[in-house]
């Protein structure tokens, strides 16, 4: 019998915590958890979960400007958003339950509290004292604000779940997930929406055709993206605030929201003093199974800043429990991870970028088509979907696959599936397409871009 309270002690009730402690329990573990504020953690409390309800939410206005060209005649339509809070806000709350079931389903004990690490083998919850054999730090990240008078006054991703009212103008800082996604919903919803950002082009890292194709996309939804531009300072204005831009000129708004980053939670946990080593960033670093400095010790999801996405962090926790409790090692594997950009229109990508295939291949074939979707005949719209597969010119293999259009995320799943095995251009083209759809495009590209 262990001399410990808990065989596993895990630190955080997100995803990756809670599918390490449930699986860990099946094997047998007793298990013991800290959640200081809500089960779930950010994807299902307040990140991809309520994000997607309030995307599906504000999609519905290009359906209704599209209806009219099927021969609909709608209402003026008009949007409550205390409604759509109030109804994301049951969902989450019945999923929040689901999260801590599954602990408790496992045999886990909860407890409600921060955690913080008083030796290698003792955990403090308030005044409440625990012993584990091993400890999985699974305390997620948390959002940043850039560093600039009137900070204060901005919203993160954390808040604008929460907002009372809907601003009629925001301004959203930052030019990836987070300031697409939420430039999306806003937009759709009704809200002048101005993004803005500081670099070249948004979505730095993603495939640069992809990045320009979404660019313009996202201005023919009318939102303002300023490009190349940062904000200096942030006053209150009365009601309103008042932004001002490097380029010297100034914005008012009724909400600015910093979508600029996320930072791993381990400032407090106690980690520097037991040993558990941490990086510049703030993460904590793990070795292929997740374990730290400490031999005990192990870490999985944002807290370890390897690839930041739920699905990801889930992989670790459950590796996590098969290496240390299931006798079954098995590391992660961070390769081909699929992608969505839940903007409107969404963003799907997996594998390398033409510009880092170029790098590690150097031939590479590139395929891409961009086309009017045949919704858009007869609704009117204006856009166009853009899709793209870079391919290893020396074996043939597709090392990455992109989409800018519906449905993107839905599509690339399957795609990721292909490319995970190993499949060449060729498999590609013997793939009869589903007619008609957009996805039947990915079969059906068979001239090379000239380079
Ligand atoms: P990202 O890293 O995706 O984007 C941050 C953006 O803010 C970048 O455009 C960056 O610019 C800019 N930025 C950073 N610091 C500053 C600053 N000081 N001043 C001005 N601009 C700044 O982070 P997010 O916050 O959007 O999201 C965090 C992570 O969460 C994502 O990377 C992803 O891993 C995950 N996520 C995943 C989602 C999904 O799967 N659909 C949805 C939401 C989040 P630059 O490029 O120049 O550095």
């Amino acid at each position: 019998m262990s001399p410990y309270d808990f065989d596993l002690f895990v630190i955080g009730g997100g995803s990756g915590g809670v599918r390490a402690g449930r699986i860990s329990g099946g094997y047998g573990a007793r298990v013991g958890v800290a959640e200081e504020y809500r089960y779930g953690g950010t994807c299902v409390i307040r990140g991809c979960v309520p994000k997607k309800l309030l995307v599906y939410g504000s999609e519905y206005a290009h359906a209704f400007e599209e209806a009219a060209g099927f021969g609909w005649t709608l209402g003026e339509p008009s949007f409550d958003w205390a409604k759509m809070i109030a109804a994301k806000d049951i969902e989450i709350g019945r999923l929040e339950k689901i999260y801590r079931g599954l602990f408790e389903n496992a045999g886990a004990k909860t407890f409600d509290g921060r955690a913080t690490l008083k030796d290698a083998h003792t955990v403090l919850i308030g005044d409440k004292t625990v012993t584990a054999d091993k400890i999985l730090i699974a305390s997620g990240g948390h959002p940043v604000k850039p560093a600039i008078p009137g900070a204060e006054l901005m919203l993160t991703s954390n808040e604008v779940f929460h907002l009372k009212d809907q601003p009629k103008r925001i301004a959203i800082l930052g030019g990836g997930y987070i300031a697409l996604e939420f430039a999306g919903i806003f937009n759709g919803f009704g809200s002048k929406v101005t993004v803005l950002y500081r670099g070249e082009q948004i979505l730095r890292g993603f495939d640069d055709d992809i990045r320009n194709h979404l660019a313009g996309e996202l201005v023919k939804t009318g939102i303002d993206l300023k490009l190349k531009t940062d904000v200096t300072k942030i006053e209150k204005q009365g009601a309103a605030l008042l932004l001002h831009l490097t380029d010297g000129s100034t914005l008012e708004v009724d909400a600015v929201m910093a979508a600029t980053g996320r930072k791993p939670n381990t400032d407090g946990l106690g980690l520097e003093a037991i040993g558990v080593k941490t990086d510049a960033a703030g993460a904590v670093v793990v070795d292929a199974y997740s374990r730290t400095s400490v031999e005990n010790i192990y870490a999985v999801g944002d807290v370890t800043n390897r690839i930041n996405l739920t699905p990801v962090a889930i992989r670790e926790g459950h590796c996590f429990a098969d290496t240390v409790f299931g006798n079954k090692p098995r590391s992660p594997d961070h390769a081909d991870v699929p992608a969505a950009v839940f903007s409107q229109p969404p963003v799907g990508t997996v594998g390398l970028s033409e510009a880092d295939a170029r790098k590690q291949y150097g031939e590479v074939d590139i395929y891409r088509t961009s086309f009017k979707p045949l919704r858009a005949t007869v609704s009117g719209g204006q856009e166009r979907v853009m899709m793209k597969l870079v391919v290893d010119a020396r074996t043939d293999r597709v090392v990455g696959a992109h989409m800018v259009g519906a449905e993107a995320g839905e599509i690339l799943q399957g795609i990721a599936i292909a490319i995970k095995a190993g499949a060449k251009k060729a498999d590609f083209d013997a793939t009869v397409g589903i007619h008609p759809t957009a996805a039947e495009e990915f079969v059906t590209m068979r001239e090379k871009v000239k380079p």
